[in-house]
C-alpha cells in the first residue's frame, strides 16, 4: 500500500478515547499546533478530556459498545468536525484492525500502524507464529488455529503443568487463567473463553508454559514509514495484580548493559519482521536468565511516560510526526538513557477487597505539584464522577531522578502528599509497595503483590496523641472557616471570643475500636488540649488543604478532609480515618450488610453456579457477575442452604441489589 496515502500532514486530530490518555494526547497535540477533537459518552459529559479539547462530540450512551467502541459513530464524529486524523490512545479500539481500516477508508490518517500490521501482530497467536519465524525466543506452548478441547488438552499436557490459558485477543489480563493440573483445564477454558468473548468478541485461546515467578520486561519501539525502526530501551513491569501492571520503571533494574542490548535487539527484530510503523511494545517474560517473547502491543502503552522521562523523547509527538509521514528525528545511537523513572497507577479500587473498583464522586482531589522530578498524568479532577462503565484508572504519578533509589523516594513522597477522597483509591497501597524493602531491593516477581497482600494492605498505625489533637484542630479549623464565611455565626459572638475559660469535649473512634476522648480548653488565655492526664499547649494556622498544628511548641503540617462526621487526616505518622462521635449527631450504627449477597457494583450476571435448595459450604460460589469488565464471583457468606436466586444469566443488576439468599445452617 502506498504509504504517502496512509501518512500525511494534518491539522485536526480526533482522540478516540477518554480519561488520562485522551488528556495526555491533547496536551502534546495542542503544543504542536493541532486542533483537537474529543469524543465522549453520556456518562462523560463533564469529563476532563472533554473540557480540554477544542471541540467535543457526543458519541452515545455510557456503554462502551455504544460509544467509545462504535467505529461508525467515531468515523461520523470525525466527519462532522472536519478531523483529518485519529489517535486511538490505548484500550478501546487502539488495536482493532477494522477500526484502523475504517479510518483509512474514510480518508483519515490513523495514528498507529496499518490494519495489516495490526492483524499480523495484534493476536497473540499470530504474532508468536511470526516471531518463531524471525528467530525471537518464545515461551513453549501452543498457538495454532485448532481450538477443540482435545487439541488444547494435548497442548497443555505437552507444555507441562502449570500452564497459562490465554485469550489470543487478550489484553489487560482478561481471558487468562493459570492452570496447575489437567483436572482444572476444562473449567478454566470455559471461563476464560466467556471472559474473552465478552471483552474482545473473540474467544480463541492459546496455551503457554507458565514461567514460575517471572519478571515482565518490555521494550518500547517506534518505526516510521521510511523504514527506520528504533528501540527506546526497556521497562520493567513486574509488580502486577491480577496480571495487570501497577508499578512500572525504566530502565529495568534487573538487566545489565549486555542483557539490555540483547533484549532491545530482539525487540527490533520482532518489529522489523512486519516493517512496523508507529509506537509499539514488545513484551517478554523472563525467568531471571532468559527472556521469552509473549506479545506485541501495537499502540502506545499506559506506562510510556517512564520511557519518555529517561530518553527525553515525547512519544506522542513522535507518533504524530510519524503519522505526518516524517522520518524519525534521531538515529539509534543518538538515543541515550538518562537516570531512572518509576510510575505508579492510581486506581479507584479497594486493595483490601480484591481490588474491587470503586465508583462515585471524587469529593477531594489533591495531588502534589509537578516539580522536583514529579510528573502527573491525570484524567480526573475534583467533583468528577468515576462511573462503573470504564477502567478505574484515575491518574499516573511518575517520578524521575538520577538514580533508582531517589526516583522511588520522590514517587513515594508524591503519593504520601496525595489526598483523593469520595471513592476508595489504591494510594496507600502504592505507598506500601514503594516502601517495601523487597521492592527497593528489586527482589520481586509477578506474584509478589499476591503473596505480600496482607502486608501491603495492613491497616495503618492506631491514631496517637498527635492524631487526636489534629482531629480536634481539623474540626475547629473547619468551624472557624465556616464562621468567617458567615458573618452572623455564633462562633463570631461566643465561641472564639475571649469571654472566660470554656471547654469542649470530643470523642473519636477508628473502625469498631474504642472511643478516645479529648478536651479542648479555650477562651481567655492560650488554648490547650487535654488527653487523659496530659495537657498540651495548642495553636493552629490554617493553610491550603489543612493547617499547621503547633503542640507544645512543635509545629507540624496536617492535611485534613472532613465529610460529615468522617475525618481523614494525614500527619507525619501516616494516613488516618477517624469517626467523630458527635454527642448531638444522633449516631445510628449502620448495618454492615456484609452477609447480603448483593451486587457490589452495577454489573451483568454471567453465570449461576449453584441451584436453589443446594447445601453450601461457607465460601461456596453462587454466581458470577461481570463488573467493570472483570468477573467477580459472589460466594456464600456462611454455611447454609441456598434459599433463592433472584437473578438469571444476562440480567443487568444495579449496585446493592440482592441477588441470592442463603439461610444459615442450624448452629
Ligand atoms: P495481557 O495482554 O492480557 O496483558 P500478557 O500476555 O501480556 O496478557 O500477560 C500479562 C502478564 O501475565 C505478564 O506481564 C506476565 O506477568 C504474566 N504472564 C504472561 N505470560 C506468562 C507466562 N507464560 N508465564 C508466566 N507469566 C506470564
Amino acid at each position: 500500500m502506498d504509504r504517502t496515502k496512509l501518512y500525511r500532514r494534518f491539522r485536526t486530530l480526533l482522540i478516540a478515547n477518554r480519561g488520562e490518555i485522551a488528556a495526555r494526547v491533547i496536551r502534546t497535540a495542542r503544543a504542536m499546533g493541532l486542533r483537537t477533537v474529543a469524543v465522549y459518552s453520556e456518562a462523560d459529559r463533564d469529563a476532563m478530556h472533554v473540557a480540554l479539547a477544542d471541540e467535543a462530540v457526543l458519541l452515545g450512551p455510557a456503554r462502551a459498545r455504544d460509544s467509545y467502541l462504535s467505529v461508525e459513530r467515531l468515523i461520523e464524529a470525525a466527519r462532522k468536525t472536519g478531523a483529518e486524523a485519529v489517535h486511538p490512545g490505548y484500550g478501546f479500539l487502539s488495536e482493532n484492525a477494522e477500526f484502523a481500516q475504517a479510518c483509512y477508508d474514510a480518508g483519515l490518517v490513523f495514528v498507529g500502524p496499518t490494519a495489516e500490521m495490526m492483524t499480523a501482530m495484534g493476536s497473540k497467536s499470530g504474532s508468536k507464529a511470526l516471531m518463531e519465524k524471525a528467530g525471537v525466543p518464545l515461551v513453549p506452548g501452543y498457538h495454532g488455529d485448532a481450538q477443540d478441547d482435545a487439541t488444547l488438552a494435548k497442548a497443555a499436557e505437552k507444555a507441562g503443568f502449570p500452564i497459562l490459558v490465554k485469550a489470543s485477543a487478550g489484553g489487560g489480563g482478561r481471558g487468562m487463567r493459570i492452570v496447575r493440573s489437567a483436572a482444572e483445564l476444562g473449567p478454566a477454558i470455559v471461563s476464560a473463553k466467556r471472559e474473552a468473548k465478552a471483552a474482545f468478541g473473540d474467544d480463541r485461546m492459546l496455551i503457554e508454559k507458565y514461567v514460575d515467578n517471572p519478571r515482565h520486561i518490555e521494550v518500547q519501539i517506534i518505526g516510521d514509514s521510511h523504514g527506520n525502526l528504533l528501540s527506546l530501551f526497556e521497562r520493567e513491569c513486574t509488580l502486577q495484580r491480577r496480571h495487570q501492571k501497577v508499578i512500572e520503571e525504566a530502565p529495568s533494574p534487573t538487566l545489565n548493559a549486555t542483557q539490555r542490548e540483547t533484549v532491545c535487539a530482539a525487540a527490533r527484530k520482532a518489529a522489523g519482521a512486519v516493517n512496523y510503523v508507529g509506537a509499539g511494545t514488545i513484551e517478554f517474560v523472563s525467568d531471571g536468565k532468559d527472556v521469552f517473547f509473549i506479545e506485541m502491543n501495537t499502540r502506545l502503552q499506559v506506562e510510556h511516560p517512564v520511557t519518555e522521562l529517561i530518553t527525553g523523547i515525547d512519544l506522542v509527538e513522535w507518533q504524530l510526526r510519524v503519522a505526518f509521514g516524517e522520518a524519525l528525528p534521531m538515529k539509534q545511537d543518538e538515543i541515550k538513557l538518562n537516570g531512572h523513572a518509576v510510575e505508579a497507577r492510581v486506581y479507584a479500587e479497594n486493595p483490601t477487597r480484591n481490588f474491587m473498583p470503586s465508583v462515585g464522586k471524587i469529593s477531594t482531589w489533591r495531588l502534589p505539584a509537578e516539580t522536583g522530578g514529579l510528573r502527573i498524568d491525570a484524567g480526573y479532577r475534583e467533583g468528577d464522577a468515576v462511573s462503573p462503565y470504564y477502567d478505574a484508572m484515575l491518574a499516573k504519578m511518575i517520578a524521575w531522578a538520577p538514580t533508582r533509589d531517589v526516583a522511588i523516594e520522590r514517587l513515594n513522597r508524591g503519593l504520601e502528599e496525595s489526598d483523593v477522597r469520595g471513592i476508595v483509591t489504591n494510594i496507600p497501597f502504592l505507598s506500601a509497595l514503594m516502601t517495601h524493602p523487597k521492592v527497593r531491593a528489586n527482589a520481586i516477581d509477578t506474584g509478589f503483590i499476591e503473596r505480600e497482600l496482607a502486608v501491603l494492605t495492613q491497616a495503618g498505625a492506631a491514631p496517637g496523641e498527635l492524631e487526636l489533637c489534629a482531629a480536634v484542630a481539623a474540626i475547629v479549623n473547619d468551624e472557624l472557616r465556616a464562621a468567617q464565611a458567615e458573618a452572623n455565626s455564633p462562633w463570631q459572638t461566643f465561641g472564639w471570643m475571649p469571654v472566660g475559660r470554656r471547654q469542649r469535649s470530643f470523642s473519636f473512634r477508628v473502625g469498631h475500636g474504642a472511643e478516645q476522648r479529648i478536651t479542648l480548653n479555650y477562651g481567655s488565655g492560650p488554648s490547650t488540649l487535654v488527653i487523659g492526664e496530659r495537657e498540651l499547649a495548642f495553636a493552629i494556622a490554617p493553610k491550603d488543604g489543612g493547617f499547621d498544628l503547633t503542640l507544645d511548641g512543635v509545629k507540624t503540617s496536617v492535611a485534613a478532609v472532613i465529610t460529615g462526621h468522617e475525618l481523614y487526616l494525614r500527619t507525619r505518622n501516616g494516613r488516618f480515618d477517624l469517626h467523630w462521635v458527635d454527642p448531638f449527631g444522633g449516631e445510628s450504627e449502620e448495618q454492615s450488610g456484609e452477609d447480603k449477597i448483593a451486587a457490589p457494583l452495577p454489573g451483568t450476571v454471567v453465570a449461576v453456579l449453584a441451584e436453589e435448595g443446594a447445601k453450601l459450604e461457607k465460601g461456596a460460589p453462587i454466581l458470577t457477575l461481570e463488573v467493570m469488565k472483570m468477573e467477580q464471583t459472589l460466594r456464600a457468606p456462611y454455611a447454609g442452604t441456598l434459599k433463592s436466586i433472584k437473578c438469571k444469566v444476562g440480567d443487568i443488576v444495579q449496585e446493592g441489589v440482592e441477588l441470592a439468599v442463603v439461610e444459615p445452617s442450624g448452629e
